[in-house]
Parts: structure tokens; sequence; C-alpha cells
């Protein structure tokens, strides 16, 4: 006798639903080419052309007919739409029991749902309405023996129990995560799209539903987040959690933490996530020195991509991460962290460059105030230390975060040098010659302003060494600052020389001299309104 059918249900509520939808279509497939049958997809929505009413707008979800034709590209053998105008509205009370209706006239083997709120919810009605089995959180569709197993964690994801199906139940409902697969990029199976239209619906007593809607934004940012890095007890302790911080900053995203963290005080409560915290569903989450424990892996399952760092090959994260680098996450946290900065601040000096002056009004669609943001809170800093740290006042930094002013590219390099990034690590090639031509420019002019002549010309690496230096009469020139080894003294013959010490400033006269420890930076400056001559001697170690 072959094998029924394996369907697997669209979540066709948000695209990122859908995209996960058929992650676990692709997962169907190869269960279904280990045990010699075929998937079909099953769709449920309003029919084409259902008006929009307050608490059922089709055009909110995926449509019905896009969605039908990707899963009969991928290899669905029948997409079944399963249409009526109450469905327009995603309610799993209501898609439990056509789903269920429809599983009973069919009969198929398996039903996969994708693993988050609402694939939990409908497989668990729709399993106790079909009397059929149900699988839980299954991180590996098996065939063995010519039996499915399912493969869950178990024991707050310590082990991996082998759920099977007991004889005499044909039917199972499976909720499955869907990482570790791609969906393929041009896919072109040729499916079979089945339209079924719904005569009647019985709408579930004792529920109705009031309004539907996007949930405001706020307070929500952790929910909400696209991108989210979640620190574990792997961290060891507050200072290693502050790396989670940074890469979470760098990346523009938010800061999640697994019981440890919250229970060590490195991290607030309200970043917890998991069973007893919250539920994440970014594109992209980070989530290193986590175990991996089901009460955690709870809050994370409707995350797109998830990229797990953790130092023990066997920890049972790596069964739901779709990336999974084994190692030291102290040690890959600052590299990850490093180039990630690079990027922040290659966005923002893309951004920047790409205004127009008439554009810079425009700045804060730019969104240049967040960035920054992003990067001074990932270390910590408030805004007066950032200011501090890139020589510019409060004030500049709070417009700057505002997105009163867009930055110049003088201040991405200022807060680059400020986080110890090597500008060169990411400016372009061109970008880095065209600093270093300007910059050897300005070296050019200011010391046109200097001509010397060598008095001691065959000591040139001797100890003690002497120049004739004339500096040209008063000018609107920067002063070259220098600093060497060794000590120098001047002596004044002509003119007036501005002497900087560091911060102090001389003036010497003619048959005035200094001595001086010239690792200390100074710079020289004719006062006079002609050139000023001086004989300069140095002693060098
Ligand atoms: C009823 C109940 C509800 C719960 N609810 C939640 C919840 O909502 N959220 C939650 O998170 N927990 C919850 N828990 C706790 C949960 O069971 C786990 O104990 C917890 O998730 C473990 O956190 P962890 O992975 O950070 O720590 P651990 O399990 O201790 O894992 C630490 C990991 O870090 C790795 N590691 C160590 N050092 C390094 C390093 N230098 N580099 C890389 N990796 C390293 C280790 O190999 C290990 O895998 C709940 C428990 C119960 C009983």
């Amino acid at each position: 006798m072959s094998r029924a059918e394996i369907w697997t249900f669209g979540d066709l509520r948000t695209a990122q639903q859908w995209r996960a939808s058929q992650k676990v279509l692709v997962k169907a497939l190869t269960l279904a080419k280990a045990a010699g049958t075929a998937v079909s997809m099953i769709l449920i929505g309003a029919p084409a052309g259902t008006p929009a009413t307050a608490t059922s707008d089709p055009s909110a979800c995926v449509a019905l007919k896009e969605a039908a034709e990707q899963a009969a590209a991928i290899g669905a053998q029948t997409v079944y739409c399963l249409t009526h105008p109450l469905l327009a509205a995603p309610r799993a009370d209501l898609y439990a029991r056509v789903l269920a209706d429809f599983v009973q006239q069919r009969k198929p083997w398996l039903i996969f749902l994708p693993l988050n709120d609402f694939g939990r919810e409908t497989a668990a009605i729709g399993a106790q309405r079909c009397q059929a089995g149900l699988i839980a959180d299954c991180v590996a569709p098996l065939m063995e023996n010519g039996r499915f197993v399912g493969r869950c964690p178990a024991w707050g994801g310590q082990i991996l129990a082998d759920i099977v199906l007991a004889d005499g139940w044909p039917t199972a409902f499976v909720t499955v995560p869907p990482h570790g697969v791609q969906i393929p990029v041009n896919p072109s199976a040729l499916g079979r799209i089945e339209t079924i239209a719904l005569a009647r619906i019985a709408l579930p007593d004792g529920l109705s539903l009031v309004q539907r809607g996007l949930e405001s934004e706020e307070g929500k940012r952790l929910e909400e987040a696209e991108t989210v890095v979640v620190g574990g007890a792997g961290l060891g302790d507050m200072q290693g959690f502050g790396l989670v911080r940074e890469l979470a900053g760098a990346l523009g995203g938010e800061v999640g933490a697994t019981r440890p963290p919250v229970m060590n005080h490195w991290v607030d409560e309200e970043r917890l996530i998991g069973q007893t915290g919250k539920t994440v569903r970014p594109k992209l989450l980070v989530s290193a020195g986590t175990s991996g424990a089901v009460q955690y892996t709870a809050g994370i399952m409707e995350s797109e991509t998830i990229v797990a760092i953790d130092r023990d090959p066997s920890a049972p994260i790596f069964q739901v991460a779709d990336i999974g680098i084994v190692g030291d996450a102290k040690t890959l946290l600052p590299l990850l962290n490093q180039r990630a900065q690079q990027s922040a601040l290659r966005r923002l000096a893309d951004a920047t460059c790409a205004l127009t002056p008439s554009q810079e009004e425009d700045a804060p669609k730019a969104g240049f105030g967040a960035i920054v943001r992003q990067l001074r809170e990932a270390r910590n800093w408030s805004q007066a230390d950032l200011a501090h740290a890139t020589g510019q006042s409060p004030e500049f930094i709070a417009h700057l975060e505002a997105d009163k002013l867009s930055p110049p590219v003088s201040f991405i390099l200022g807060m680059a040098q400020a986080m110890k990034i090597d500008p060169g690590t990411f400016l372009r090639k061109e970008e880095r010659a065209a600093i270093r031509d300007r910059r050897a420019q300005a070296y050019y002019q200011r010391t046109q302003a200097y001509s010397y002549v060598t008095l001691t010309p065959e000591a040139a690496n001797s100890h003690l060494r002497a120049f004739m230096i004339t500096i040209e009469a008063q000018r609107d020139h920067k002063p070259v600052a220098y600093k060497h080894d060794g000590e120098e003294f001047i002596y004044v013959l002509e003119g007036d020389l501005g002497l900087t010490l560091d911060t102090k400033e001389h003036t010497l006269k003619p048959g005035e001299s200094i001595h001086f420890n010239s690792d200390v930076p100074h710079k020289l400056k004719s006062l006079s309104t002609q050139p000023t001559r001086c004989l300069v001697v140095l002693y060098t170690v």
C-alpha cells in the first residue's frame, strides 16, 4: 500500500511567515523523498475580490494566488487553496477547523506546520479535532526503518527525544522550525493548484474577532526588531555580556538574553527571551553562549535566520541554527563587532557622501542619528562621552542623534578613531588615496613657509645636528607640529619667533634662546613682518 501524502500548512500572515512556510515545505519534500510519497500544501484565505473590512483586510496578507504558484514551483504536488470570505482574517481557531475538516476528508499522513504561535495553536486544535497525533517542535523529521521519527528537544533541551506515532494513529500534526534549509532560488516544478471554494464556514462559538491590525511599535522594540543578538551564560560575566551589546549596536539590532544573564543582573529582565520571556521574530538572530534549552528556543523559533556561537559542538542550539559556529564567543564576538562597526561606519560614510548640499536638510531621512546612537549605546557611552571622544560638543551629538543635522566626514573619521577602528578598513581605496593626497597637500602648504640649511651635513646620523631655519614673514598658515626624541636648542637671529611648546606659547626676540625636551610637541611660527631666522641645534640619543 502506498503511503498517504505529507501536507504542509502555508502561513500567509506576513512575508516573513510565508518564507518560513516555504522552508518547512522544503523540509517536507526531503522527508517525502525518503518515505516515497508526495507533498501537498494547504493555503487558506479569502477568494480574490473579497472586500476589506476593519477585521479582515485580505491585502494585509501575502496574496493567495502568488503563494500558490510559488509553492507549486518549489515542489508541492498539489496546492489546495481553501477559500471563503470569512477566512480573510487569519484566526488559528477558525483555520484549524477548516484544516481539520479537510484532513478528515482526505486523510494525509503528516501535516507539517511552521513552528510559531499560530502554527502551534492551529496544530493543537487540529490534532484534537481529528483525534490525530501531535508532535511539537520537531527539529529533525526523519525516516528510520520505514517509520516516521520526529526528533524533538526534551528536558530543557538537554536531550533529543525520538517521537514516533503509536500504531493505529495514522495521522499526525507536526510543528517544524523553518531553519537549516534554503528556499530554492529559481524553482521550476510543475505542481497543480486546486482552489476549493468552501460553501459554508461554521464560526467557532465563544470567540469573535473585534479588530485586526499591527500592534503599536511603542515598547515593542525587542519583539519587532529585525536583528536580535542574544547572550547566554557562556559569556561568563557582565563584561563578556557587553560584547553582545556592542554587536547589537553595531548591527543596529536589539539585545536579548537567556535566563542566566537576567538572573545575574547583567541585563534587564525585559530582555529575557523564551517561554517565560518574549518571543522574537527577527530576520537575523545571533545567539552566543546559549546552550539552546527549549524554554529559550521557544522564543526564537520564528526568527528567519539563526546564527549560533557555542564552544560545545553538541549544544542543542545547533539543532535549530541555520549557521552554527563552534568556538569561543569571547574571541569571536570582538572580531564580529569590529567588522560590524566598520560596516556601520561605512553606511554612515556612504549616506553622508551621497547627500548633496540641498539634501542635507533632509538628513533625518538618512537615519544618521539612529546609527550614531546605536554605535554610542553599544559602547555604553553617554552623549557627553562621545562628544569628548570626538572633540565635539554634547549639543552637536544630541542634534546629530535627533537627525537635526548630518555629520561631516571628519566626524565619521573622528568616531572611527574614538572606537579604535582603522578608517583604512572601511574607507574605499580611492577614498583613502584622496585623504592621503589632501594630507600631503596640506603638509606641503604648511611646510613651504619654512626653509632650512643644514649646518652639519656630515652628521645626518649623529647625535648633534645644527640647522639655520628661515620662517617666512607672518602668514596665515597653520604651523607644523614637530615631535622627536632628544633635546632642542633654538637661538633667534632675526625677527620674532612664536614657539608653542605643547599648549604653552613663547615669544622669542632676536638674541633670545630656549632649550627644551623635543619629545614635547612644538610648533614654530614667525611673528614679524620680516622673515624670522633661527639657529636650531638638535641633540638626539
Ligand atoms: C519553567 C521554566 C521556564 C524557563 N523559561 C526560560 C526562558 O523563558 N528563557 C530562558 O532563556 N530560559 C528559561 N528557562 C531556563 C532554561 O531551562 C535554561 O536553563 C536557560 O535557557 C539556559 O541558559 P543558557 O543557555 O544561557 O545557559 P547554559 O545552559 O548554561 O548554556 C551556556 C552555553 O554556553 C556555552 N559556553 C560556555 N562558555 C562559552 C564560551 N566562552 N564561548 C561560547 N560558548 C560558551 C556552553 O557550551 C553552553 O552551551 C526556564 C526554565 C524553566 C524550568
